[in-house]
């Protein structure tokens, strides 16, 4: 019987000690935390987003990853995903294309893998850190500080440095860099961006709906709609985490990084003109923050004031067509400039890690060293949100548990 041991039990490496058991492996779990699984629990705001059925699955990764990762979902794509779960007798739903469980709770999705991990008769060990990996002549030697085990086979899946409370500590780079594997920088991705411009202060706590431009070196790369969050340092949500890789890697090449924002996606600015006419025509008296109030949030009405130093008392109408003109083409292209990101604390994934041609694809067998096997975020992938990480870390650990088990 071959023994196979996964140094780190989150998504990846559940899914790899499961494949790999049911292919007749001796499994055991090294992992450093008191349970595994934990970062699962965090997934989808508490919810789970576990994959994206949309076509073709690799549209949601960078382009020059799209042809490895072809080959990967070959064999376990996300409609492998559902039926892997629906097996285990966890119901599925959707919300588009986006594939959650049915409970709406992340915590099921950890519970049908713990329980397969008992039938499949996996050891688990937690409070276990790997500290090191050796390679002896035909076995592994994998030490955590008080203890020794030997294996066949090793995955390596200990995740990535993104919300390090969660396990994810980064040393899972440090036992690759160590066996000679080359790591790319990992940088916090799926992350909310600083932006230098006073205007963040000012509508700090306002969600709303906008169109945004990602620019780098004022050439525009990426556009995204949905909610976007104001906070104190620079803006949040799903639409700032969908162009935060490009961002980041961006700002790591010290390239100028610029986000534009439509405020008012749902209407042209002609539109918006003719409406405020009509308003103003209908009651004259009305102030300038009167004719907003109807159009935005009254935080961000104020702060739009206060920018284009306006005064918010007085009549909408002493303002000239010109001038609103002017405002509303301002709301509609407002510039942010990107300074940096939150940490990799507030990230939900990195990009980065350890470089794809490190691997064969699809066994995801290190090509340095036989019998080792990588998965997971620890490997430089990075999908945007939508359930594209998740999809990896089973896809990532279904291949490398089959070929583990089988030690090719
Ligand atoms: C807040 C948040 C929300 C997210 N939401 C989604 C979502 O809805 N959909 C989606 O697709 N993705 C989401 N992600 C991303 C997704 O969770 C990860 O990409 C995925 O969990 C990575 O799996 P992994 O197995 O590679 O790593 P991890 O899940 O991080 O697991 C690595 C494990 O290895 C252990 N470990 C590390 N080093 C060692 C060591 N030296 N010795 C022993 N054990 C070690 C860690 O303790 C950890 O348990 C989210 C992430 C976060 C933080």
């Amino acid at each position: 019987m071959r023994q196979v041991v996964i140094v780190g039990g989150g998504a990846s490496g559940m899914m790899a000690a499961i494949m790999a058991a049911r292919e007749g492996a001796f499994v055991t779990i090294l992992e450093q935390k008191e349970s595994v699984g934990k970062k699962i629990l965090m997934t989808g705001n508490g919810r789970c987003n576990m994959t994206n059925t949309a076509l073709p699955l690799s549209a949601g990764y960078p382009h020059e990853k799209q042809n490895f990762l072809e080959r990967c979902f070959l064999q376990f794509d996300a409609h492998d995903t559902i039926r892997f779960f629906e097996e285990l007798g966890m119901m599925t739903k959707k919300r588009g294309t986006l594939v959650y469980p049915i409970t709406d709770y992340a915590s099921t999705v950890r519970e049908m893998l713990l329980m397969e991990l008992k039938k499949e008769k996996v050891k688990i060990k937690c409070a276990e850190k790997v500290v090191a990996i050796e390679k002896k002549k035909s076995s592994w030697i994998i030490k955590t500080k008080g203890w020794q085990y030997e294996a066949d086979s090793v995955i390596l899946a200990s995740g990535s440095k993104a919300a390090a409370q969660t396990g994810s500590d980064g040393s899972g780079y440090e036992l690759a860099r160590s066996l000679g594997l080359k790591v790319k920088k990992p940088l916090p991705a799926l992350v909310p961006l600083k932006c230098r411009e006073t205007m963040c202060q000012a509508f700090a706590g306002i969600r709303t709906y906008v169109r945004l431009r990602l620019a780098i070196d004022g050439k525009e790369v990426q556009k995204e709609e949905g909610e976007l969050q104001w906070t104190e340092y620079g803006i949040s949500g799903i639409v700032v985490f969908q162009v935060s890789a490009n961002a980041v890697r961006a700002l790591e090449q010290k390239k100028k990084t610029e986000v534009w924002i439509d405020l008012c996606p749902f209407v042209a600015k002609e539109e918006i003109l003719q409406f405020l006419k009509k308003t103003m025509d209908f009651d004259e008296k009305k102030t300038a923050e009167e004719v907003l109030l109807g159009i935005f949030p009254k935080k961000m009405v104020l702060g739009l004031l206060k920018e284009r130093k306006w005064n918010k008392s007085s009549p909408a109408k002493e303002y000239s067509q010109e001038e609103w003109s002017l405002f509303f083409e301002n709301c509609k292209n407002k510039k942010l400039t990107v300074t940096g990101t939150k940490s990799f604390e507030n990230a939900q994934i990195c990009c980065g890690g350890v470089e794809l041609f490190e691997v064969s694809a699809p066994t995801l067998e290190s090509r340095r060293h036989k019998g080792l096997y990588l998965a997971g975020e620890l490997l430089d992938i990075d999908g945007i949100c939508g359930g594209y990480n998740l999809q990896w870390a089973w896809t990532s650990g279904y291949l490398c548990g089959i070929h583990a088990a089988k030690g090719k």
